[in-house]
């Protein structure tokens, strides 16, 4: 039986400032605010990036197997 189980402990505060470039904020400024192709803002953005890309494939997981369990069989209904 085929089965996934995924416990993301992840409670991380990361905060962290570049600082050449304190005003930098890759929610606010994006990708095209990091200034000269600084190494440390792209890092920055890189992290945020994965943090929203990783939000949204947990969404959109738990969409699509709430749409393939109300589909197919729904007999295992042991949430934590
Ligand atoms: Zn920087």
């Amino acid at each position: 039986m085929m089965k996934l189980v995924l416990n993301l402990k992840l409670k991380a505060m990361v905060k962290h400032t570049c600082p050449k470039h304190p005003r930098y904020s890759p929610d606010r400024t994006g990708q095209g605010g990091i200034v000269g192709g600084c190494a440390e803002c792209g890092e920055m953005y890189s992290l945020y990036m994965q943090k929203l890309h990783l939000e949204a494939a947990v969404r959109e997981f738990e969409d699509k197997a709430a749409c393939l369990s109300k589909e197919g069989h729904s007999k295992s209904t042991t949430a934590a």
